[in-house]
C-alpha cells in the first residue's frame, strides 16, 4: 500500500485560521483526518483540534499576543501538527482564496509569479487576501518543501455568459475588473461535483443550491455549471447575511457618503459587520439564537431572510430559463427545518415542496426532503469545503506533475 501523505488545507480569516488534515491513500478521495483552528488571534489566542469523529486532540490557549496575525498561527498549528504526525509527511497545502480575479479559473500550484500576480488582486478583496497571501508566504517559511495550490472561491463562477458577468457600467470599468464574481465557488463546485453520486435524477437538470450560512448566496446550475450566482463583484450582494445587507441599491452607498457624512471606513463596517441579520434585529447574526428568541425584531429579520432568499431563488429560476430542483446547504440550509420549510413554501408557485417528516429529521448525510413525485424536489447535500480543497490540491499536483513528465 502507497504510505499515506498528508494535505493540510488552510482557510485565513481575520480573526481565525482554520485548518484540517486529510490522508492522501492515493485514491484522489482524501481522508479526513484532523479539523482545528487557532482563533482568538489579536486577543486570547487559542488552538484547539479534533480528530474525524469530533474528539478534542488539542485546546490549548497560547500566551497572550503571542500570535497577533493570521500567519503567525501558521507556525503554532503546524508545529502541533507535526509533533501529532511525527513519521508523517505534509505532502501539499491547499489554500481557500476569497478571489482570483478574472483569470484564476481553477486550482493553481503557488510559484512566484502567481504570489506577484494575487497581489496584484489585493484591491479586490482587502478584508481578506492579505491575511490569506501572508499565510501562504508563512507557509513558505514554515515548510518551504511543500508544494501548496490556492484553491479560489470565485473559480466555479467564471462560467457565466458575460451577460450574467457585467454590471450596467461603462464596459472600460469591466475590463478593469469590475465584474459579478460570485463567492462561495468551492462549496457549488463541491456539490456539483456530489450530485451525480447522491442525487443522480437532479444533476443534469437546472438546480438552485442554497448556501446558507453566516454569508450566503444562490449559485443557478445547469448540469453542474455555474450559470449565475447572486453574489457578484463582493461577498456584499445578493441574499441577507448575518451582517451583510445583500442586495442594496449603490445610491444608498452614495446617500451615506454624500448626506449623511460618513467616512468610506464608516460604510465599509457597516456594510461588512453591521447589517444583515444582525442589523435588522439590533440582537444578534445567529439564526440558531434570532430563532429561539421571542423577540418580534428576530422575527422580523428572519422573515426577510426568508423572503429575500424566496425572491431569489425565482430570479435564479428565470436565469435557468425553469427550475429542477433546489439544494439547501451550508450552516443554516443543513441544520434548520424551519428556515428552509419557510423558503420552500414561499416557492411553492415553482412548484416545490417538502415532506415535512423527511424536513425534520435530522441526518448528516445528502437526502432529498420532498414528497415523492414532487415537480421541484428539494435535497439537503451537507458542503463539504475542506475535503474539496484537499481534493482540489492533490489532483492539480498530480496534474503538474504530469504535465511536467517529458513525453516518452
Ligand atoms: P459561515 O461558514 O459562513 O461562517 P456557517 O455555514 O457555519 O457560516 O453557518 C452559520 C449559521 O448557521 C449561523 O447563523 C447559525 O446560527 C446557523 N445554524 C447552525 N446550526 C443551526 C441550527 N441547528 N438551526 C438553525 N441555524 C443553525
Amino acid at each position: 500500500m502507497t504510505p499515506a501523505g498528508l494535505v493540510l488545507v488552510v482557510n485565513a480569516g481575520s480573526s481565525s485560521l482554520k485548518f484540517a488534515v486529510f490522508r492522501d491513500l492515493g485514491t484522489g478521495d482524501p481522508e479526513p483526518a484532523v479539523e482545528g483552528q487557532v482563533d482568538g488571534i489579536g486577543s486570547r489566542p487559542r488552538l484547539t483540534a479534533r480528530d474525524s469523529f469530533g474528539k478534542s486532540l488539542v485546546d490549548r490557549t497560547l500566551p497572550a499576543g503571542s500570535v497577533t496575525r493570521c500567519e503567525e498561527a501558521i507556525p503554532v498549528a503546524g508545529d502541533w501538527l507535526l509533533e501529532s504526525f511525527r513519521g508523517e509527511q505534509v505532502v501539499a497545502v491547499g489554500h481557500r482564496l476569497v478571489h482570483g480575479g478574472p483569470k484564476f479559473v481553477k486550482p493553481t500550484i503557488l510559484d512566484a509569479a502567481v504570489l506577484a500576480e494575487l497581489e496584484t488582486l489585493v484591491p479586490l478583496a482587502p478584508l481578506h487576501l492579505p491575511s490569506s497571501l501572508a499565510c501562504v508566504r508563512a507557509i513558505r517559511r514554515w515548510r518551504s518543501d511543500a508544494p501548496q495550490v490556492l484553491c479560489f472561491d470565485t473559480a466555479f463562477h467564471r462560467s457565466h455568459e458575460k451577460v450574467a458577468d457585467v454590471y450596467a457600467l461603462p464596459i472600460e470599468l469591466y475590463e478593469r475588473g469590475i465584474r459579478r464574481y460570485g463567492f462561495h465557488g468551492i462549496s457549488y463546485e463541491y456539490i456539483a461535483s456530489a450530485l451525480p453520486f447522491v442525487a443522480p435524477g437532479i444533476a443534469g437538470g437546472r438546480v438552485v443550491v442554497a448556501h446558507l450560512g453566516n454569508g450566503a448566496s444562490l449559485c443557478a446550475m445547469r448540469a453542474g455549471r455555474c450559470i449565475d450566482s447572486t453574489m457578484g463583484f463582493s461577498t456584499l450582494g445578493g441574499l441577507v447575511m448575518g451582517t451583510r445587507p445583500g442586495e442594496l441599491d449603490a445610491g444608498v452607498v452614495l446617500y451615506l457618503l454624500s448626506s449623511l457624512g460618513m467616512t468610506a471606513g464608516q460604510v465599509e463596517h457597516l456594510l461588512y459587520h453591521d447589517a444583515g441579520l444582525k442589523g435588522l434585529s439590533g440582537l444578534t447574526h445567529d439564526v440558531r439564537s434570532l430563532l429561539a428568541s421571542a423577540d418580534p425584531r428576530a422575527r422580523f429579520a428572519l422573515d426577510c431572510f426568508v423572503y429575500r432568499a424566496a425572491k431569489e431563488i425565482g430570479a435564479m429560476a428565470g436565469a435557468l430559463g425553469g427550475l429542477d430542483a433546489i439544494v439547501f446547504t451550508a450552516g443554516i440550509g443543513e441544520n434548520s427545518p424551519e428556515i428552509r420549510a419557510r423558503v420552500v413554501k414561499a416557492c411553492g408557485w415553482l412548484g416545490a415542496a417538502l415532506d415535512p417528516a423527511a424536513n425534520a429529521a435530522k441526518a448528516d448525510h445528502a437526502r432529498s426532503i420532498s414528497p415523492e413525485g414532487c415537480r421541484v424536489p428539494v435535497w439537503v447535500v451537507p458542503t463539504k469545503e475542506d475535503y474539496m480543497i484537499a481534493r482540489q490540491t492533490i489532483r492539480t499536483i498530480r496534474r503538474g506533475a504530469l504535465e511536467a513528465k517529458p513525453p516518452r
